[in-house]
């Protein structure tokens, strides 16, 4: 066997996740095991070393077929110096991990922040595959993003684009202060706590809805109440797909991307949100720019981070 094998790791701050991808983009073995933060980064340099060896000993492929090794990083990286600048969540600021691992690894090392890597795993292998231009949204705790550009993940001037999340599309006498520190950012009602902060607030106001009953609101109680009709929750998963319908519109005029990809624990709501999104963003977006444009969920889930950062050598 000499095909040539390339390896993801996914860096969070609870687990590293490694994965073997070939050059199609399929992911073919996996291993996880725990980051280890609080034992400093001498432990996590060598989980992510011996988790890698793992994962190639565990499989049918042998270390010399191991083309290349590309990371994700949740936190800011300087992309050419393969510097982590800060990586709240792994505990590790101006850490030249690049370096580090090519040493023990003894193979070219590759990193990316987390959401460009998840983004580019979708295009590569995943809802975009065989698309060379699309944008990536992954709403979570905060919301993510990744532009890819005729294949290739854009990093823009210092590597700070696709910072979708931090779009100014509230208006202000409605916006709230953000995590970055301005207002009115998609992230603050289109994540999941955005949407938990939305139905907290109207069960405070008093409004009529179930999710007053609710003790630990989670977005999903919000979605599984607009689902069975609850109109307060309803309007909350309205104003949150009306927000990223919004910011569609904005950046497909500016990229004209062939496919919106959407990701992340809300996506998982489904039709109730995309149905909405994709009502707001044909009623904003010139009929051109629309034409043969999709908003796709993503497909790989949790795996998007290990495939993209498999990608980094070969669509980066
Ligand atoms: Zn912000």
């Amino acid at each position: 066997m000499s095909e040539k094998i390339y390896i993801g790791v996914d860096l969070g701050g609870t687990a590293i996740k490694v994965g073997i991808c070939n050059e199609e983009g399929q992911l073919l073995h996996t291993y996880e095991g725990p980051t280890e933060v609080d034992k400093g980064p001498e432990t996590i340099v060598d989980n992510i070393e011996r988790y890698v060896r793992l994962v190639v000993e565990q499989s049918p492929f042998n270390w010399e077929q191991v083309a290349g090794v590309g990371a994700g990083v949740a936190g800011f990286t300087n992309v050419r110096e393969g510097i982590i600048i800060f990586a709240p969540n792994v505990g590790l600021r101006d850490f030249h991990i690049r370096q580090i691992l090519e040493e023990r690894l003894d193979k070219p090392v590759k990193i990316d922040n987390d959401a460009n890597v998840a983004a580019l795993g979708e295009a590569w292998g995943g809802a975009g595959k065989g698309i060379e231009n699309c944008v990536c949204y992954t709403l979570g705790t905060g919301v993510g993003g990744g532009i890819i550009i005729d294949g290739k993940i854009y990093q823009g001037f210092s590597g700070l684009a696709g910072e979708l999340g931090h779009m100014s599309v509230v208006p202000d006498l409605e916006a709230i202060q953000c995590g970055c520190g301005k207002i009115g950012c998609l992230e603050t009602v289109s994540s999941a706590t955005g949407i938990i902060r939305m139905a907290k607030d109207a069960v405070a106001r008093g409004d009529r809805t179930e999710l007053a009953l609710v003790e630990d609101i989670t977005a999903k109680d919000v979605f599984d109440a607009a689902k069975v009709g609850d109109e307060v929750a309803l309007r909350i998963v309205n104003r949150a797909a009306f927000y990223l319908g919004k910011s569609l519109a904005a950046v497909a005029v500016v990229l004209n991307p062939e496919v919106f990809i959407i990701g992340g624990g809300v996506s998982k709501a489904g039709d109730i949100l995309f149905n909405e999104v994709r009502s707001v963003f044909e009623k904003l977006t010139p009929e051109p720019v629309q034409a043969g444009l999709r908003i796709e969920p993503a497909t790989l889930g949790n795996d998007a981070g290990m495939v993209g950062a498999a990608g980094l050598f070969l669509r980066s």
